[in-house]
């Protein structure tokens, strides 16, 4: 039982803080990225070191707590705080090294995306990941992880090498191809759920300038270049990756003045090929017919590029989304994604339909947690607003545009998408897995200590 006594031990043991309310800084510690969560975890450990998970996962478990882990905290869900329960912080776990001899980096759990890219930069590497460099690579890993080097480099966990883990009985392992395969299989798509990522492998590649930027249409002349996106982005060279979104256009610099606010849809790309070629690759792209209202694309850092839409989206907005694989989008979808575009309710608001084929394609459905290797789109329908007056407004457009748009879908979604859905839509995401992801968590937390996720319920091996 959690006694004065009990918590006054465990921060002693502690080298970093144990926050509680009424605590300096505990308001500003129990907060997330989506400021629609609201949360009052009874006990927050600020972990410095791996010693300190193992105390924190210990003292949940000993005190029947419940538990959350925090990395990044943009779950939107709000699966990184709890009521009541205990919070293990890994916001403080940010060291990153890179070894430049055989390019891999070695990542702590806590780390953000700009943290890693600002890393890798400086050795002319970077890993795939996603595109706001807020998110943590804690939980979009442990997720899959797509982003702009996907089409050319996989998810980023087809780049995961070992991940130095925490269980639910306070041991500390390491998970590889040769070492607790079965777990390293279920944390390459399996969410939170087996355990307390302390540090990340990654295998990094050679990317140091991108040709990217966004190409925008008026809505009205939208749905011949959605038409043409759909047939080229299935076999488009790996090198050329770029996500199809519908949003408000920001009314600031770089677009220009007559499209400020305007609602328009375009794609969003990434050319991460030889920069002498990047002219070239474009030039079909550009005589489109219709030719693109607003053309940024142009050379930029990669980490520059994974950072471009950081000052849109601080933390603090209201967000809500709702997620599905696409494997097609056929002429009935695109009329559905304009017309619900025309009815964008915030500045921030949109859609974005994430490539996840070419290299992504190349792994096996049945050699990581992630289960729908054959789906060529990620899509997510964001609602966002900082004013919290718009909460409703943005839920009711996302799911009654989810709605409108979900019988074109594959089925399941990307676990990172999904809201509070139920159990049902878990099993659709990870479909024939499912039953050997439920296998192996039995066997790492029989107890489900870790069902702050996308939770998988252990189940007995007969
Ligand atoms: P947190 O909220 O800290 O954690 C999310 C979940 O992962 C929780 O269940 C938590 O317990 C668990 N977790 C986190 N770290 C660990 C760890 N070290 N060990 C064990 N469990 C852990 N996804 C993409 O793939 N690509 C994108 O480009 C992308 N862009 C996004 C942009 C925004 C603005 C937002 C809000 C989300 C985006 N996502 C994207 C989704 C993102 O991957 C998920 O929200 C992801 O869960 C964020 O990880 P986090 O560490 O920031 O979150």
């Amino acid at each position: 039982m959690t006694t004065e006594t009990s918590i006054q031990d465990f921060k002693a043991a502690l080298l970093g803080e144990l926050l509680q309310p009424g605590n300096a800084g505990y308001d500003e510690a129990r907060k997330i990225y989506n400021s629609m969560i609201d949360k009052h975890p009874r006990l927050i450990a600020r972990c410095e070191d791996v010693a300190d998970v193992i105390l924190a996962v210990n003292y949940a478990r000993d005190n029947n707590l419940v538990l959350a882990v925090k990395a990044g905290g943009h779950s939107a869900p709000g699966l990184s705080v709890c009521d009541d329960g205990l919070v293990i912080d890994l916001t403080h776990m940010n060291g990153i090294r890179v070894n430049k001899d055989d390019k891999t980096v070695r990542v702590e759990g806590g780390c953000t995306l700009g943290a890693l890219d600002h890393a890798t930069h400086a050795f002319g590497l970077a890993v795939p990941c996603g595109v706001i460099s807020t998110t943590g690579i804690g939980g979009l890993t442990l997720g899959g992880g797509s982003g702009y080097l996907t089409r050319k480099y996989g998810l980023s966990i087809d780049n995961l090498l070992e991940a130095d883990m925490v269980l639910a009985d306070g041991s500390f392992v390491t998970a590889s191809e040769d070492k607790h395969e079965d777990l390293f299989w279920a944390i390459r798509g399996g969410g939170g759920n087996f355990g307390v990522v302390t540090s990340f492998l990654f295998q990094a590649h050679p990317v140091s300038m991108d040709y990217a930027g966004p190409m925008l249409w008026e809505l009205d002349q939208v749905k011949p270049v959605m038409q043409w996106y759909r047939d080229f982005m299935l076999d488009a060279p790996e090198d050329l990756y770029g996500f199809f979104a519908f949003l408000q256009v920001p009314p600031g610099e770089p677009f220009p003045e007559a499209y400020h606010n305007k609602k328009m849809g375009g794609i969003i790309w990434c050319y991460s090929g030889d920069m002498d070629k990047a002219e070239k690759v474009f030039e079909p792209i550009r005589n489109l017919v219709p030719k693109p209202a607003i053309d940024l694309v142009g050379p930029i850092p990669h980490p520059a590029l994974q950072g471009m839409f950081d000052p849109l989206f601080p933390p603090g907005h209201q967000w809500y989304m709702k997620g599905d694989f696409i494997t097609e989008i056929p002429d009935e979808a695109i009329d559905q994604h304009i017309a619900f575009a025309r009815k964008i309710p915030t500045l921030l608001s949109g859609i974005h339909l994430y490539p996840i084929n070419g290299a992504a394609h190349k792994v096996k459905e049945d050699a990581t947690a992630w289960a729908f290797r054959e789906a060529n789109w990620s899509q997510v329908i964001i609602g966002v607003d900082p004013d919290p007056k718009n909460k409703d407004k943005i839920i009711e457009w996302a799911r009654a545009y989810h709605d409108a748009i979900h019988p074109y879908a594959a089925g399941g979604a990307y676990v990172n998408f999904l809201m509070d859905e139920g159990e049902e839509r878990i099993k659709d995401t990870y479909r024939g897995n499912y039953d050997k992801l439920a296998r192996i968590k039995y066997k790492y937390d029989p107890d489900n200590l870790f069902r702050m996720n996308q939770n998988i319920k252990p189940l007995a091996t007969a």
